[in-house]
């Protein structure tokens, strides 16, 4: 790490790394990054590990990455690359991207992670309305799993999750941010009030919907094009102290999805705080059967109880009720049996638990630690997202679930239902045009040992034969955490949006400086 204000010199060599595609510092490279009037430090033997992403697919190697003391020292890193002819600059969350959108080939990575992009400051609010309503300030570089803890000591919580909290809060309202509390409140960036963002062209605005809009809605979902976030304002609403987690499995997909939709569509008093919905493989098997949806180890399992005429896969509801110490624990259970009670799942194939409201939102956190341990967390990860509207669901589930993928993943696969009007469409995120839509999540694990069908490239390939099914099939599908390779696709996946995109980007970040490895637009010199 070079303390720029040291002026110290170095051999450009020192950053020949000699590997496919990765960069050799060119002299000029060097001579732009070293010597212009920087107050932070410069990390050159770190590139690696921002070539490296949870996707493990793609390894771009920057020039340099800069850990910023302040925002300032954001605003000069943006400036110098503008300067160049041909530098990009990335800023870089927690990494945990699939397909290098926090990698800058030759160019600067922004470590938000540094720790001037920490803070977390709560506002108790008296009311509701948006004048008077809690929220909390946070620096773009905080974890969400640090938001939680911190808006809990004060009896608050923000209102939508994902369902996994070691992400920066940059680079999931560069995304958008969904889980199952999303069908009530939107994503996570349908709850910010405000933002502070570097743009493209190195200035520093404070956009909120009645100032700067079109930056706020083009920052929210706008896959970091358009500048950096340096901090959110974030809705909050009372805590609840517990949850109870309850799985209903259904052998039916009819009738799992009109149960989904059905629960998603009451009013808020009679409806569960969480909903989503997992597909599994109608078998024993560990990994893809399911065992893999056990919520307890002492729960058991009757296969007996699933009708005979199953199909290769089952389904499972996965709901949450929030609830209180002060709660009077037969009334909860007696609501809780009247909500299920016109569900359709297969009796005895329900189950649930309780568990304190931090463990619940934190739930994927001990799945890190086993897939940890297996080895399976550090391995690639080919997942797909996707978007599919309600209309075609039912062929999509027909075609992949129970077709292509009837042996499943290696991981889960999620399947719950969105309600649209809970996006603002001047965000930049681009959704299916239907009232419902349904997130499908295929969450890839690679097996310690993989080879043949359970290859990187088996699983890339097959990714690809899904989309290439639903585009014949006409099954109008968008990409979530979309990656694309060709500006047709871009434009197709923005549809209307295109020309707001490119508008915007004309705007913000005219030289095409920002977040090189979404692959979206070129660098002009
Ligand atoms: P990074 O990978 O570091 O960055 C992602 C993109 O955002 C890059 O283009 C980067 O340049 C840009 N970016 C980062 N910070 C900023 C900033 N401050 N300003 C502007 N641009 C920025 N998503 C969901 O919606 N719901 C889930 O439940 C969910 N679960 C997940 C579980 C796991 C285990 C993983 C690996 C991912 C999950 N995701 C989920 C996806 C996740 O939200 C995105 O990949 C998100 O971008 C990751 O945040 P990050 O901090 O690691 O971002």
């Amino acid at each position: 790490v070079l303390n720029m204000e040291m002026r110290t010199t170095f051999s450009c060599e020192e950053n020949d790394y000699n590997t496919p595609g990765s960069l050799t510092l060119s002299q000029k490279d060097c001579q732009s990054l070293v010597w212009l009037p920087f107050n932070y430090s410069i990390s050159l033997d770190e590139t690696a590990r921002a070539a490296r992403d949870f996707g493990g697919i793609y390894h771009h190697k920057p020039a340099a990455i800069v850990c910023p003391a302040s925002v300032d020292d954001i605003v000069r890193a943006v400036r110098t690359a503008a300067m160049s002819d041909h530098l990009t600059l990335a800023a870089r969350g927690n990494g945990h991207s699939i397909n290098g959108q926090a990698q800058a080939l030759n160019g600067i990575v922004i470590d938000m992670m540094s720790a001037c992009m920490k803070g977390i400051h709560v506002f108790h609010g008296m009311g509701d309305d948006e004048e008077t309503q809690a929220y909390v300030d946070v620096y773009a570089g905080e974890l969400w799993v640090d938001v939680l803890k911190e808006t809990l000591r004060e009896g608050l919580t923000p209102r939508s999750w994902t369902d996994y909290l070691f992400l920066s809060v940059g680079g999931t309202l560069s995304n958008g941010g969904v889980s199952g509390q999303a069908f009530r409140f939107g994503p996570q960036i349908s709850n910010v009030l405000q933002l502070e963002v570097v743009t493209g062209n190195g200035e520093v605005i404070t956009c909120s919907p009645g100032q700067h809009e079109e930056l706020f809605y083009g920052v929210l979902g706008g896959l970091g094009q358009f500048g950096i976030i340096t901090k959110a304002r974030i809705v909050l609403e009372r805590a609840p102290h517990m949850a109870r987690w309850v799985r209903l499995f259904y052998s039916d997909f009819e009738q799992f999805s009109s149960d989904q939709e059905f629960l998603i569509s009451i009013p808020k008093d009679q409806a569960f705080d969480y909903l989503e919905g997992l597909v599994v493989v109608n078998s024993k098997d560990p990994i893809n059967g399911w065992p893999s949806l056990a919520l307890s180890s002492d729960a058991s399992f009757d296969p007996l109880l699933i009708p005979p005429n199953s199909g290769p896969v089952l389904y499972c509801l996965e709901v949450a009720l929030y609830y209180n110490n002060t709660t009077d624990v037969s009334a909860l259970d007696k609501k809780i049996e009247r909500m299920l009670a016109p569900l359709r799942f297969m009796r005895g194939l329900n189950y649930s638990i309780d568990v304190s409201y931090f463990d619940f939102l934190n739930r994927v956190y001990r799945e890190e630690i086993l897939a940890r341990a297996t080895g399976t967390w550090d391995a690639p990860h080919p997942w797909l997202n996707l978007f599919v509207p309600k209309s075609q669901i039912a062929r999509f589930d027909n075609m992949i679930f129970k077709g292509i993928l009837k042996h499943g993943v290696g991981g889960p696969m999620l399947l719950y239902p969105l309600n649209r009007n809970k996006w603002d469409c001047r965000m930049s995120t681009a959704v299916p045009n239907e009232e419902i839509f349904y997130l499908v999540g295929l969450l890839r694990f690679l097996p310690p040992n993989p080879g043949g069908p359970n290859s990187m490239e088996s699983m890339l390939a097959q990714n690809e034969e899904i989309l290439g099914l639903c585009e014949t099939a006409g099954i109008e599908i968008k990409q979530y955490l979309p990656h694309y390779k060709t500006n047709g696709e871009w434009k197709r996946h923005f549809g209307w949006k295109w020309d707001q995109f490119v508008e915007r980007k004309r705007m913000f970040d005219p030289r095409a400086i920002l977040a090189p490895g979404q692959n979206i637009f070129s660098r002009s010199s």
